[in-house]
């Protein structure tokens, strides 16, 4: 099973290297610097590369120079997660063999013509707090015999959470403590929202959801610090961290940076990238002015 190191207070900024860090990436990585010297913790840089046809080495580069030049130190060497697949395919396996999780046979395209065909009669679609659409019930519902036929032709699959049967497992309601810039206290995690989510994808061997609470249990984080966009999905890592048995980290959503159109930033904004600043002669007191700090 997955090892759970000792308490200490452990923060981590994990960013994916597919696009340059902008603002938003900033303010983040500093508060979880600050505030892990404040409570005399370790901050850690982690690389959340599991995407492996969006992250690139020259991204990461960024990344590690960006950083620097923010007047961030981290410990050497940093967990990249594409170096970790196997951790995150045991706790798969452990939920698999609860039967917690089915395998999902859907191709993306198959789930967008059913939600078209659907909504062309006239009523929406269910879709998650991030507005994508939630996963069809019909790999929920295949047979056992259809799954393992299905499983023997090697046809490519995702593997998905069955909520009912997790919610049912994990045994009642489940919390978090958050101290963030939106609501605060004891938040009540409400997985329900988003479905089936995919713990496993047919092109990559984990999702987000499944690595961020493995990853956070094996470092022994134990303060989250990142985005509001991010508030949401903390209901579906509770939900796992109860499934798979490990400690409840606290959490800070912290504000999110928006654009001079007042719009959430994103990483093709390059008028709002870190490089960009640096490129531009601005110094690092200044970007920590831009960002409200
Ligand atoms: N890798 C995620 C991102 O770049 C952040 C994950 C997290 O902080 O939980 O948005």
């Amino acid at each position: 099973m997955i090892e759970i190191p000792r308490q200490k207070p452990k923060f981590r900024f994990a960013p994916s290297p597919n696009g340059p860090l902008h603002l938003g990436h900033a303010l983040s990585a500093i508060l979880n610097h600050d505030m892990a010297a404040e409570a005399g913790g370790d901050f850690l840089l982690r690389i959340e590369d599991i995407d492996q046809t969006r992250c690139t080495p020259d991204f990461e580069a960024g990344i590690f120079s960006d950083l620097s030049w923010l007047g961030l130190r981290w410990p050497e060497p940093v967990r990249r997660q594409s170096e970790h697949f196997p951790a995150y395919q045991e706790a798969l396996q452990a939920l698999i063999e609860r039967d917690l999780v089915y395998p999902a046979f859907l191709t993306r395209g198959e789930v967008k013509a059913r939600v078209a065909a659907f909504e062309a009669e006239g009523s929406p679609w269910p879709r998650d707090p991030d507005g994508t659409p939630l996963y069809p019930p019909d790999d929920r519902e295949r047979g056992d015999a259809e799954r393992q036929r299905l499983l023997a032709s090697g046809v490519k699959h995702a593997w998905r959470l069955d909520m009912e049967k997790a919610l049912a497992a994990a045994g009642g309601e489940f919390h978090w403590q958050e101290s963030g810039d939106g609501e605060t206290g004891t938040i009540l995690a409400d997985p329900v929202a988003w479905g089936d989510v995919v713990l496993s994808r047919s092109d990559a061997p984990s999702s987000y959801h499944l690595s961020v609470v493995v990853d956070d249990a094996v470092q022994g984080i134990t303060h989250i610090v990142r985005g509001l966009d991010l508030f949401y999905a903390t209901s579906i890592h509770r939900l796992l961290q109860t499934l798979l048995g490990l400690p409840e980290p606290l959490y800070h959503h912290h504000r999110l940076v928006v654009g001079s159109d007042g719009k959430k930033l994103s990483k093709s904004m390059g008028d709002t990238g870190i490089a960009e600043w640096r490129r531009q002669g601005f110094s690092p007191v200044e970007l920590r002015r831009r960002i409200g700090l």
